[in-house]
């Protein structure tokens, strides 16, 4: 329902009913993407002092004191794959050495005093902030950041991750992730956190099976396909992970082959309804895609396709098969990763690098992709990513290829 103040009233064919500048706002630029498109034609957006949507009108309705802005308007930006707890790992670590050795070195380097930690989070928020985000997917292996969420001004969904490739420490592990999600509820008792397997090489058969009981309905994100050398594990049990678990001391006597790729091999391992937010997909077949097609909206309720492409640059120097995903008609997101994989934590370098790489695809689709396609994937389509009424998304100005807050 919108609010009884927000309702435009045509009076002798003028708007009167937003000609309190004390209650309103209204914005208009050279064009106005609403979350969904780019409108044709001039337009003037009007919202109320806390940035709820009231209208959105032909200049000729909008009556006085528009604020007048050169560039595009966008609704704000989610964030949808971030880790803001390895914030202090900016510049750390060396680029493009492969997946293997940037796990390596982030195990190595995690490793900080809080208060380090907490300066480089809020270093970081800041950037987001300013850049124009208002919703970010985290990924949470420790209760590191708590104190940085618990005053805010962005939305979270922190994913609690969980990791152990070895059957007979699933259960620990389990418990332990368990033991950090109750804390983020406790203490952020507004934000939505869920356990979620970090990434196929690093989750034991029964670990998945664990999450899959427990994850019923949720939405759970993976880091999927990041290296070819995930698929060879699955395959063939080779590759490059085999030396990630030599240098880690892990036995895989136990693992075999499924001889399938390794979104073939885990995906059957989460068939409680989830929502997946899939993330990186570098290495994603489109024989993968018609895999994920046949589960959708039958034992996965939905399935997202995070892309962060900055990321794959600087560790793999890899892209993501942003065509066939499109062609494909699956749903993308736009992710920044963490400081210990990308230069900065800003959305509109995501998209820029993308047009870059990518100049066919259109700005308008990579815009949907970072503002309505995040708020779905992490189920905030009703309040963000889109300029409808009642919705409070933010209000961003795109100018000189910069993303800057209105409201
Ligand atoms: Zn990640």
């Amino acid at each position: 329902m919108p609010h009884p103040q927000s309702r435009a009233t045509a009076q002798g064919g003028k708007i009167t009913s937003y000609q309190s500048i004390i209650l309103f706002r209204k914005f208009t630029a050279d064009q106005i993407f609403t979350g969904l498109e780019m409108l044709p034609g001039q337009h003037v957006l009007i919202c109320n002092r806390d940035g709820e949507i009231a209208d959105l009108v032909s200049m000729a309705d909008a009556g006085d004191d528009i604020e007048s802005f050169q560039g595009t308007l966008s609704p704000g930006f989610v964030n949808a794959h971030c880790h803001i707890e390895l914030s202090h790992l900016k510049g750390k670590i060396p680029e493009r050495q492969g997946l293997v050795n940037f796990v390596q070195q982030v195990m190595a380097l995690r490793e900080a005093d809080a208060e380090t930690k907490l300066a480089s989070m809020i270093q970081a928020e800041q950037e987001l902030f300013t850049g124009g985000t208002v919703a970010i997917g985290d990924i949470c292996n420790t209760t590191d950041s708590i104190a940085l969420k618990m005053n805010s001004p962005l939305q979270w969904h922190n994913f609690i991750e969980v990791s152990g490739f070895v059957e007979a420490g699933a259960e620990k592990r389990f418990n332990a992730a368990g033991e950090i999600r109750q804390q983020f509820i406790q203490q952020l008792s507004t934000m939505p956190a869920t356990l979620s397997p970090h990434a196929p090489y690093s989750v034991s058969e029964k670990l998945f099976s664990l999450l899959n009981e427990h994850t019923a309905g949720q939405l759970i994100s993976i880091h999927n396909q990041e290296s070819p050398a995930e698929n060879d594990l699955y395959e063939k049990k080779s590759g490059d992970f085999l030396r990630l678990y030599e240098n880690m001391g892990i036995d895989i006597t136990a693992f075999s082959a499924t001889g399938q790729t390794s979104l073939k091999s885990w995906l059957p391992n989460i068939n409680k309804n989830q929502t997946i937010l899939s993330v990186h997909n570098t290495h994603t077949s489109i024989a993968d895609v018609e895999f994920i097609e046949t589960v959708t909206g039958k034992e996965v309720k939905d399935y997202f396709f995070c892309i962060c492409i900055n990321a794959n640059l600087y560790i793999e120097n890899s892209l993501p098969p942003l065509e066939m995903l499109m062609n494909k008609g699956c749903k993308m997101v736009i992710g920044t990763d963490s400081y210990a994989s990308n230069w900065q934590l800003n959305v509109m370098e995501e998209l820029k690098a993308i047009r870059k790489h990518f100049p066919a695809i259109p700005w308008e689709q990579l815009l949907r992709w970072a503002t309505i396609n995040g708020a779905m994937a992490l189920g905030l389509g009703d309040r963000l990513g889109s300029f409808d009424r009642g919705k409070k998304p933010g209000i961003l100005l795109l100018s000189d290829d910069k993303a800057s807050r209105l409201l």
